[in-house]
């Protein structure tokens, strides 16, 4: 198996070269994607048999986490390619063959992502405010979708409907040109302005059955079962380590900056000073906790199977929010040099800052970890307030 580590380093440093510039004009780094694909680190995680990397969860963790201190716009957007590709590829060594299409499109360089997020609906994916009225062979889909990032090179589009007759859920997969389905560039964002989130935007798609899977009808139980772990596990372990690899950044950023600076009238650097040997401190007190927890919950995986709802959304909530705590520090650190944007400190500073966005948000996290702690079923209604 390729060093994986060593690509991921390679690619980071060669990524943070332009990162400042691709942050600055909001551009979407369309080289960086060649170099992934170049490489083979897009299909990190696909089983070798279909010409992929065969790297496991933990593996794509610590590179996600390593490519996200290069230029972490590209890791969160190659994320969504990666994670679900993942999560396919422990289906397929389960035995599940259902992925093999989708590994053979990939195998051909095709890049797959989506959008589950409506303007109206939020980050509540299990519903959809765009209508898919059922017509022969299939349904027809207008409306519009938010936050598809990778949109300015998707070869394969997901999105989620809502079956206008049943108000059934519906996830399906599209290619690219097809009529009607349009990507509009409205990404102009403080954080994560790299990823190329833009909307997507359906007037009159036509989808065939074949290419729609029936989710959720309204008033399902939710299911917390292996297949949903595996979606979730793999993404929520990735985005906690792109987010503790922007605060790691930082954090080197930080120590370097108080290590190299000696001022005027000092014999020593300023990381003498005792507020610098703190802050540093917390800095580690933060990060290293919610590392651990991170690792800690892919041991346990490993070892022992899926883990619940309130294992992910403590470790991710634990890791974004030390991410952002981190650099606040790290900003400390630095003083006034840490607000010039010729230093990459300020943009860890906003991009570390998306974490809490991606599901389970904050406050979704809160509950469901709550509820664990109380003994109430994490997924025990209500929960969403239509429900
Ligand atoms: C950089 C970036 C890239 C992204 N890329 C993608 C992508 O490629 N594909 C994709 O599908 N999505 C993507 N997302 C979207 C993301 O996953 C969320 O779906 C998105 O942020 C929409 O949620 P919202 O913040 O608008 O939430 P809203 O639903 O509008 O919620 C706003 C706030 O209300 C509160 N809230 C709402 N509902 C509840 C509830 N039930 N319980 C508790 N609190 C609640 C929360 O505090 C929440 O922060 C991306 C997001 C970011 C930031």
């Amino acid at each position: 198996m390729a060093d994986w580590t060593e690509i991921a380093t390679r690619l980071a440093e060669e990524f943070a070269e332009r990162a400042a510039e691709v942050d600055r004009s909001g551009r979407f780094p369309v080289e960086n994607v060649e170099r992934m694909q170049e490489v083979g680190y897009l299909n990190i995680a696909v089983p070798e048999e279909f010409g992929g990397g065969g790297a496991d969860l933990a593996t794509v963790a610590a590179c996600q986490g390593i490519l996200a201190g290069g230029c972490a716009s590209t890791a969160l957007a190659a994320n969504m390619h990666i994670f679900g590709l993942g999560s396919a590829a422990e289906s397929w060594s389960a035995g599940d063959r259902g992925a093999e299409p989708l590994f053979r499109m990939v195998a051909e360089r095709t890049i797959v992502g989506g959008s589950l997020t409506d303007a109206a609906t939020g980050l509540n994916v299990r519903t959809s405010s765009t209508p898919a009225e059922r017509v022969d062979g299939g349904y027809s889909i207008s409306g519009r979708k938010s936050f598809c990032s990778l949109a300015p090179v998707l070869g394969f589009f997901w999105g989620t409907a809502a079956d206008t007759a049943t108000g059934e859920l519906l996830l399906f997969g599209l290619p690219r040109d097809t009529p009607g389905l349009e990507f509009v560039d409205t990404w102009d964002t403080m954080a994560m302005r790299g990823t190329g989130s833009w909307d997507v935007r359906f007037d009159d798609v036509f989808v065939p059955d074949a290419a729609v899977q029936r989710g959720a009808a309204p008033g399902d139980a939710l299911v917390w079962d292996v297949e949903r772990e595996r979606g979730f596990a793999w993404f929520a372990i990735t985005v906690a380590s792109i987010y503790l690899g922007v605060a790691r950044a930082a954090a080197r950023f930080a120590y370097h900056h108080v290590t190299s600076r000696t001022v005027t009238g000092a014999s020593l650097p300023m990381a003498r000073q005792p507020a610098q040997v703190f802050n540093a401190a917390e800095v580690e007190l933060l990060l290293r906790p919610a590392e651990a927890l991170v690792s800690d919950g892919l041991r346990r995986r490993a070892e022992s199977g899926p883990l619940s709802p309130a294992d992910l959304n403590t470790l991710k909530y634990a890791a974004v929010n030390a991410a952002d705590d981190a650099v606040d520090r790290c900003v400390r650190m630095t003083g006034g040099h840490g607000i010039f944007r010729k230093l990459p400190l300020e943009r860890y500073y906003r991009d570390v800052r998306a974490g809490q966005f991606h599901p389970p948000n904050n406050d979704v996290a809160l509950e469901t970890i709550g509820k664990s702690a109380l003994d109430i079923d994490p997924l025990a209604e209500p929960r969403w307030p239509a429900d």
